[in-house]
């Protein structure tokens, strides 16, 4: 049965294979390709990974984990304009924090040879020719879907002269613009794709690996499909916009193959994620009009920010899992992701104090000499993660609003009069507030209960409400980092009449300073985690030191933003290939 084939976690057991396993599994039980798997990540270095590679990834990397195949990494290094090694190694970072093993790292540009080779084939097959004529000519000439394109008056030129014209635009002789080698198939056809498309074009920047080697460059359809085929791959998985590029991916290889081995392509649905962007060009105009930080802003989509906010690697394979794939192009709400992050982080992270808004509380009656070690569990989801003491004195840090002068009758907290338990210690009464001449709260004073710590005859005696504290004389002062959605539209992409940056969300980052944390937290590092009681999941950012800690919010306690529905709205866009 297929479950024997199948290494699943406890979780996958319960869901049926997606259309992607199901075809792996029909194509093991043929016996296609001697039961070989073999998969490919294939990312342009021109930019860092974000959210939806990571949905790439897990299928490419997982495909071929659960069937016992290999998955390479490749870089489609075939346009030097907008490559770079900086990206090559954060590509590779990413993928590994994502915990996938690839078996070899290949790179599209070690076929330029072997490329070439077949477009010289192609030419003196009659199957491509060199156009002179410019670029606008080209596209006028192709028709539309339903006016039939014109030929091109070089499209019956000699081979020979094609030959060497496809020598001169890699020897440096042709400028940019004015050559370009096109595959001759049929200018009628319904499949705009197989109108004559241009395979290779000279660009006079050097490449990140070949240098100024190679002048002339395949375009990403002439090197996809035949870099799958030197290398081997068997399933060759891609999102949906390629579907009307896989008739042309099989032209090319039933011209290049000469055994019956054929990767075949299968493409699935792209993600999209509400309140945010995925087009690399567009996170690097963020990047480089320094409307972010970095590639790694902890409001970016990239999965080095969303490393450097907290998010863990299991929860993005978790939300990645739960949305799962499919033929249809959808829009998944971004609070999915954040309740995977929330509910991993529960599962880990150590509870403790932290004070965006201090304010100072005294406690009148309590000795001034006085500390106390009270005892706080670390997680109560797991008891294997233990306890650690906490300090306890006269003079404790509370938030500002967890006092409130003249309160409503449903405010359980501080409030003159009124009782509630310090968590992990005593209950304590409020018995009043002192402000200065501008009516701004300065402290906060009540009373403890010396009868109401844990293991004392009244730690059991209710009151409404419970507040955090941190002692005083044992803190730290911490920079907060608050963030929100970077964008305010639900789904910037779509809003074509507006420019993406105008729907920018002004308020994604607070920065709060003063804020006071635990003793406890000197010199944290990232990757640590914590839950701030109360407050929500905070890690700890790579600008701290070691007096001075910097947290972000990674993610609330409770999602603010939609009153905590998890919808994942399925809305059919339009494709280009119309499904
Ligand atoms: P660009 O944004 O520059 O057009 P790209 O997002 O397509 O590029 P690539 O580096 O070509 O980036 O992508 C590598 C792989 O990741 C491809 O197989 C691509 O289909 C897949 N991929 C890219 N974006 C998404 C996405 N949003 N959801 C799922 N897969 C994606
Ligand atoms: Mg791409």
């Amino acid at each position: 049965m297929q479950e024997k084939t199948k290494t699943t976690t406890p979780e996958e057991n319960g869901k049926s294979l997606n259309f992607i396993e199901q075809l792996v599994e029909n194509d093991l039980k043929e016996g296609k390709n001697d039961g070989r798997i073999q998969t490919r990540f294939p990312p342009e270095p021109n930019g860092y990974l974000h959210i939806g590679h990571a949905k790439a990834i897990c299928l490419d990397f997982g495909i071929a984990e659960r069937y016992g195949g290999v998955c390479n990494l490749r870089f489609d290094d075939t346009n030097p304009v907008r490559e770079d090694t900086e990206y090559v190694e954060s590509i590779m970072e990413d993928i590994k924090w994502l915990g996938f093993h690839w078996e070899n790292v290949y790179y599209a540009s070690d076929y330029f040879g072997q490329l070439w080779d077949f477009a010289t084939q192609l030419i003196k097959e009659g199957h491509a020719y060199v156009d002179e004529q410019p670029a606008e000519e080209i596209a006028r000439q192709k028709g539309t879907p339903t006016v039939p394109g014109t030929h091109s008056p070089y499209r019956n030129r000699p081979a020979e002269e094609s030959l060497t014209l496809f020598e001169k635009m890699n020897s440096g002789e042709i400028p940019e613009g004015k050559m370009v080698l096109r595959a001759k198939i049929d200018m009628t056809a319904s499949n705009m794709h197989f109108r004559d498309p241009v395979i290779y074009r000279v660009i006079r920047i050097p490449h990140h690996r070949t240098g100024t080697k190679w002048k002339a460059y395949p375009m990403y359809d002439f090197a996809h499909g035949q870099s799958d085929y030197f290398e081997g791959v068997t399933h060759s998985l891609c999102t949906l916009e390629f579907e009307v590029h896989r008739p042309l991916y099989d032209w090319f290889l039933d011209r290049l193959a000469d055994s019956s081995y054929r990767p075949r392509q299968t493409e699935f649905n792209r993600l999209n994620l509400t309140y945010t962007i995925m087009s690399k060009r567009k996170l690097l105009q963020l990047v480089q009009e320094k409307l972010v930080t970095g590639w790694d802003d902890p409001r970016m989509p990239t999965l080095s920010g969303m490393r450097r906010r907290g998010y863990t690697p299991e929860s993005i394979r978790k939300f990645i899992h739960r949305i799962g794939y499919t033929k249809y192009e959808a829009i998944n709400d971004i609070s999915l992701l954040e309740h995977a992050v929330r509910e991993d982080l529960n599962a880990r992270a150590i509870r403790v104090s932290g004070v965006i808004d201090p304010v100072r509380l005294i406690l009148t009656n309590y000795p001034e000499d006085r500390v106390e070690e009270m005892e706080a569990i670390n997680n109560p989801e797991d008891e294997s993660m233990g306890c650690r003491k906490i300090k306890f004195s006269r003079e404790l840090w509370i938030e500002r609003d967890d006092f409130m002068e003249d309160a409503p009758k449903k405010y359980f907290r501080l409030t003159p009069g009124n009782e509630v338990r310090l968590k992990n210690a005593y209950i304590i009464k409020c018995t009043g507030c002192r402000k200065d001449e501008n009516g701004n709260l300065t402290e906060v004073y009540a009373e403890y209960d010396p009868m109401t710590k844990s293991g004392m005859p009244d730690s059991n005696r209710k009151v409404k409400g419970t507040i955090h504290w941190i002692s005083v004389p044992h803190s730290l002062d911490a920079e907060v980092r608050l963030y929100d959605r970077l964008f305010m539209a639900e789904d910037p992409a779509a809003e074509k009449e507006k420019d993406f940056r105008e729907m920018l969300n002004p308020h994604s980052l607070i920065v709060k300073k003063g804020c006071k944390v635990e003793e406890y937290l000197r010199g944290t590092k990232p990757p640590d985690s914590f839950q701030f009681q109360r407050i929500g999941y905070f890690s700890t950012d790579t600008d701290s030191t070691e007096i001075a800690p910097v947290f972000n919010r990674t993610v609330a306690l409770k999602d603010s933003w939609k009153n905590n529905q998890l919808i994942n709205i399925i809305r059919q866009k339009e494709t280009t290939n119309g499904r």
